[in-house]
Order: C-alpha cells, then structure tokens, then sequence
C-alpha cells in the first residue's frame, strides 16, 4: 500500500485529538486526503500595493499605513466601525460590521499595519471590509512566501489551533515527504494535448504557488480533472444506455393508472402535472431506457407525478422502488402512498436503516419472488442485499443529496437497466442543469396547484423575537402549526445542539402548556423518537415542531403556516428555500421567518433580501450562484449541488466543464469500456466517487 494511505494520526503534530477532529470537520483521514485539501484563497503577498494605485477589481492584496482615526456609524442594526487608514499616496476606509469594540481595543492609531483584503469601490471611494492586520515588521515581511494560501477550517479546529497556517505548515510537510508517490491520475496524451500541468506539479503549485502564473496552471488542472472525472461518468453511462435498446418497454397505460385517476385522484391535476406525466408516459414506452429529471419548485406536486409513474411500470408488470434521502421523508412518501393506493391490487414496502431485522427477511423474500410491487426506502435502498424480481423503474426524490455512485448503485438492481427519474427542487440554472446532469433529460413542472397564496417572507433581529412570537400565537388560535429550525451544520456539532436544546426550553417558557405543546426533532435521536414526534406533528398533537434541518427536504404538512429560521444567516440560500418550502403548501396565508443578529455580513443581508423578494426557485438559484464564489464557501457547503466540488466552481469554471464534457464524450466514443491501455488510469478516475459521495452525517 502507497504511504499516501497513512492516517494522518502519525503524522508529527497530529495525534489521535486532532485526527478526530479534523475527520470530522473536514473529513480528512489520509495523507492523500490533506494533499487534496485545497486552499479556498490565495493572497499576493510578493508585493505591497500603494493606496493611490488602487483599480476596482484588485484580489485580496495588502496595503502599509497606518490607522488616524476611528469613527462610529449609525445605530442598531445598521451600526458599524469605520477607520481611516493612510499611507503616503492617499486615504481608504476600512469597515467593520462585528467586533467593534475589539478592533478598537486591539490597534492603536499612527502605529504601522499591513492590512489585508479586497478592497471594494464604491460611490468613488475605496474601502475595506474587515480587513485582517498585522503589525508591520520589516525585516519579518521580505521574507514571506510570494502567495499565501488560506484553508477553510471550523471553528472548533482553530480552539485545538489548528489554523490555516497549521494547515499549510503540516500540507508543506506532507508534500516534502510524499509527494514523489502520487501517481498521475490522467493519461499523458491528455496532458499533452490540454497543455496541462502533471498532477505532481499542480499540487505543489497549489499549496506552494512560485507565481501567479504557476497558481492559475495548477488550479485550471486540477479544476479540469475534478469536473472532467464527472463528465467522463456520465458519459459512459450515456453510452451504455444509448446502445441498449431497454426491454422494458411499458406498451399501456392499464387498469391501475386508470382507476386510480378516476376513483382516488384526490384533486384535478395542475396542466404542468399532466404534461409531465405525459412526457414520461412516451419514455417509458420508447423501448430506450428512461433517464430523467424532474424539476419542480418545493410544493409543486412532483410525489403524486411519482406515484402515477409507478403505476404505469405495475400496469406493465414490473416492480418499482421510491429512494428519499431521509427516513422522516421516507416513512412521509410510504404513508401518503398506501393512502392514495388504498384499495388497490398493490403491496406496498417500507426500508430504512431502522427497519427490523425480522421484518426485513421477509420484505427481502417478497421483493425477490415478485409479490412486493413497491419499495419506498432511505439509501438502504442500495445495498446489495437488496434484490428485486423484475426492477423496472426507480424514482429518487430529492436527487441532489445522492451522489452520482449512489445513482449508479440502483441501476444494477436489474440485469437490464431500470427507468430513473429523479425529482429536485433545487433548480440550478437550465444550461448548467444540462451540462452538469450531462445524460438526464429533463422535465420541469413550472406551475404550482391552484389556490397557493405566495408565502410571506420577512427578516427580523433577534430584538424583535416578541413579534414573531405573538405572530406564532395567531396563527396557532387559529389552528395552524408552526416550525422551528435552529442550524445544525453537521450533528457531530455539539454546540449547535445545546443551542437547540436551550432554545427549545426557552420556547417550552414562552409557549406553556396546557395551551400550546412542543415536539423537538434533530439528528441525534432515535429514529423511533423522530418518526414518534413527527407522526404527533401530523396529527396535530403537537403545534409547534422545533428541529435541526433534518426535515429540511420533502416534509409535506399543509396545516403548517409559519416558518421560523434561527440564525438564518448561517444557512445558504437554496437551503432557506428548502426550508421555506415546508409551509404555504395548503391554501392558508404562510409565513416565512427569517431570525439573525443584529451584526450581519453583506453577503448575508443579501440572502435575506434575495428571499424576502422571492418565491421562485429558479431567481434564487440563480442569485446562489452567483453569490458563491470560491472564498464564500467556509463551511464547505455547497447544497444544490449533485456533487460536492472541491476546487472547480460552477459560476465562474463553466469554460472548464464545456471542455471536460466534450473531451469525456470524445473518449468515450472512442473508447467505450475504457480499456485500451491508455486510458487505464481513466478507467480509475471514473470510477473514484469517494470525494463526489455527500456526506451523510449532514442529513439524517
Ligand atoms: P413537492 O413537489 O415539493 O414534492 P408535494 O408532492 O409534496 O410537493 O406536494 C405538495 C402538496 O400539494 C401536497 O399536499 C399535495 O397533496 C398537494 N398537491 C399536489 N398536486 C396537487 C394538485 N394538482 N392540486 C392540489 N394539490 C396538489
Ligand atoms: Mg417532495
């Protein structure tokens, strides 16, 4: 084994604490795993840049001068510390939105700092926000590396101090020691051809870039190689699917889709609805297999297209299986659909990771001899065991949250591949839905059931909690119910849950029984415990359901009319959406709520503002990503995404994925299996998912 699969445990300096804790908070394990943590930013440091040479445009670049004045502006919210800072050509201003009486305590005026930022322009005047100082020492900073790279780290690494400048003294080490065992991933005839930089190269220069010049090369590599990994995927399973014709043609629409229209139909479907089903209804009889993507906006109606998709495949004498990506969405689609099914010829099944040992034997038997028409199912779905007499269609909901090996994983439940369709509510931009999906065709349900009033979106500080209480308190006199949702970023956190906990017996204070009664779910609790409370929820036990985003996707409770987000500013933008998507799914008037602190940053306050304006999920998918830039990413998140990318960025790299899908469907026409010698390691590259994978421990 290459030592690039060493636990970085034994690496000088680590340690069994600090390997905890950086796998759990940034998921490195090997060697490998630190050489590929790339930094999210990268600050010139070769030179010091004069005020009067400022452009609008400039990276993050550092200034020498000195600070002459403080000065406080505005009130409340709105409240800010601004600081003239001067060197011999000119004047700028340096902002600060937090920790004002810190910076002023900590730097004294007419003292010499380097400050560090991105200068922004604005009304004809320069300003920085939040700059990071240091004292400036000269004889210290000649000496410094030309481009300083800064890695993302949570907090909880930079109280055990592992900080970005750990990070890339330990990265710097492992290069030194290591690096001469990386292989190269791509074949050198590629490399040639693009021009690019060998895989040895490009991480040194990421890590330790000599010169601008030498950054911008290894990251076009590397960037090219993460999306080209995915382009290459998807184009193989194109090609397998473009060649098969599929014998699992559905010839008609029988007895089941037809009487379930016309007896348990419960509503007139929207024409969005029937013209989706439509398109599904000539794919599945095509004699092609389906691959399909069904886009709908959150509470447009995509579980019943599901449902009537299923039907077809049982009308044609094949089986079918439903993937969610949580069990409280799971257990959700299996109630809804023995309801909606209900006195009909079909035998309906439900698997999570918490179904019992004896249930699941017999579940298994009965998929195998035929007798179990649908599965409804968490990933459980995907194991091997899990084995179906004839599979001829699978449908995933809420798609984003697997990865592309995931979706593969279903396809080989059956000797010919199954019909997919995968449903999203999470619409990213068309073009780059196409390009990024590469081999799904896509439906898009652009119409919401009659009767939906547009929620009602409002931001409030922490200081007007009092309203938003006494708005909960009408809505629940008149029967409605409310969430709660507090950020748990990732469950291992125990911080965010004692916020939780706190917030929830505060609640518990200002919402007393035996008038009001509250239910708590988030990730920690056993499976039997949520399912318990949100079964309550659904039955009106409980009115208020105070949680951690586990019931982020699909939750579908029309009673509920008020959302509240807590330290909304933590969350991005399609996630808020998500979130809001779990109310105004009735006819009543909903509301969304949206809770931070007083002190936000400017990208924040935008994403409060882009969703006070917006209901559609396609103008906020939009500004997301436009939003995001590379350096914004701290947490790592990035949902939305199907993949979790680690160095491209799919606003600004499209160039980069144009040329890595057209090059993938080179070589694969070329060279269907991959198997021709040189392009062996490119049969491993595509194959290599574990980055792409998403991390479960964020979502149930
Ligand atoms: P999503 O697209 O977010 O998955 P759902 O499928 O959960 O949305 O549907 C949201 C709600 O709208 C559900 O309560 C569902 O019963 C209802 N619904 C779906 N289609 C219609 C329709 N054609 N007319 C009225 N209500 C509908
Ligand atoms: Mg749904």
């Amino acid at each position: 084994m290459s030592s690039l699969q060493n636990p970085i445990q034994f690496l000088p300096g680590i340690g069994p604490k600090r390997a905890e804790i950086l796998a759990q908070d940034i998921n490195l394990v090997t060697v490998e795993d630190l050489l590929l943590y790339f930094p999210y930013k990268h600050v010139d440091r070769s030179r010091f840049y004069k005020i009067k040479e400022l452009t609008p445009d400039l990276p993050y670049l550092q200034i020498i001068g000195k600070i002459v004045a403080f000065n406080t502006v505005g009130e409340g919210i709105k409240k800010r510390l601004t600081a003239t800072f001067v060197d011999e050509t000119g004047m700028i201003e340096l902002v600060w939105f937090q920790g004002i009486k810190w910076v002023q305590q900590t730097y004294t005026l007419n003292t010499p700092y380097i400050i560090f930022g991105k200068p922004n322009y604005f009304n004809g005047k320069y300003s920085i926000p939040h700059p990071e100082i240091e004292p400036y020492k000269p004889d210290e900073h000649n000496q410094k590396a030309a481009l300083q790279p800064y890695y993302n780290t949570s907090e909880r690494m930079k109280k055990h101090l592992l900080t970005s400048r750990w990070m890339h003294k330990i990265i710097t080490y492992c290069l030194e020691k290591y690096l001469h065992e990386v292989e190269e991933t791509l074949p050198s005839y590629l490399i040639n051809r693009l021009n690019l930089l060998p895989l040895r190269e490009a991480l040194m220069n990421i890590h330790l870039p000599r010169s601008i010049e030498n950054l911008k090369k290894a990251e076009y590599r590397l960037k090219f190689e993460e999306l080209f990994a995915i382009q290459l995927n998807l184009a193989y399973q194109k090609s397998i699917r473009k060649k098969n014709p599929s014998n699992l043609i559905c010839k008609q629409v029988g007895n089941l889709f037809h009487s379930f229209y016309q007896q348990n139909l419960p509503f007139e479907l929207t024409n969005a609805q029937k013209r989706v089903i439509k398109e599904i209804r000539k794919d599945l009889g095509s004699g092609h297999q389906m691959n399909r993507l069904l886009q709908g906006d959150v509470g447009s109606g995509k579980t019943l297209v599901a449902l009537m998709t299923m039907l077809i495949a049982l009308d044609n004498g094949f089986q079918t299986c439903l993937m969610a990506p949580t069990e409280i969405l799971a257990n959700q689609h299996y109630v809804s659909f023995v309801s909606l099914l209900k006195n009909l010829p079909i035998n309906i099944e439900l698997l999570t990771g918490s179904t019992k040992k004896s249930v699941r034997e017999k579940l298994m038997e009965n998929l195998v001899n035929g007798s179990t028409h649908i599965l409804i199912g968490t990933h459980a779905l995907i194991e091997d065991a899990v084995q179906f007499k004839n599979l001829g269609l699978v449908i995933i909901d809420e798609q984003h949250r697997f990865g592309v090996a995931q979706r593969a994983k279903l396809w080989q439940k059956n000797d010919s591949p199954p019909h997919v369709l995968v449903m999203t509510a999470t619409p990213i931009p068309r073009t780059l839905a196409m390009t990024l999906y590469g081999d799904l065709d896509v439906s898009v349900i652009d119409e919401l059931p009659p009767g939906r009033k547009p929620i009602i979106t409002k931001h409030f500080t922490d200081a007007l909690r009092d309203k938003v209480f006494e708005l909960i308190k009408r809505e629940i006199a008149i029967g409605r119910q409310v969430y709660i949702i507090y950020p748990l970023i990732k469950e291992s956190e125990k911080l965010d849950l004692k916020a939780l906990e706190k917030g929830y017996h505060q609640l518990q204070k200002v919402f007393p029984p035996p008038t009001y009664s509250l239910c708590m779910i988030h990730g920690q609790m056993k499976p039997s415990e949520k399912d318990e409370a949100m079964k309550g929820f659904i039955e009106r036990k409980y009115q208020i359901l105070v949680s951690t985003t586990v019931i982020e996707v699909g939750v579908n409770v029309p009673n509920a009319s008020v959302m509240v987000i807590e330290n909304a500013e933590r969350f991005g933008l399609s996630q808020l959406h998500q979130l809001r998507g779990r109310v105004g799914r009735g006819a009543e008037q909903s509301y969304c709520i949206l809770l931070t602190s007083h002190k936000l940053s400017e990208d924040a306050l935008k994403r409060m503002q882009i969703m006070e304006a917006s209901n559609d999920g396609f103008v906020i998918a939009e500004a997301d990503l436009k939003l995001r830039g590379p350096g914004d990413i701290e947490g790592t998140q990035q949902s939305g995404m199907p993949f979790e990318l680690h160095i491209a960025n799919l606003a600004k790299d499209q160039q980069i994925l144009m040329l890595a899908k057209d090059i993938a469907t080179e070589i694969i026409e070329k060279d269907p299996h991959l198997s021709l010698p040189e392009n062996l390691t490119l049969k491993e590259l595509s194959t290599k998912n574990k980055k792409e994978i998403i991390n479960w421990s964020r979502i149930s």
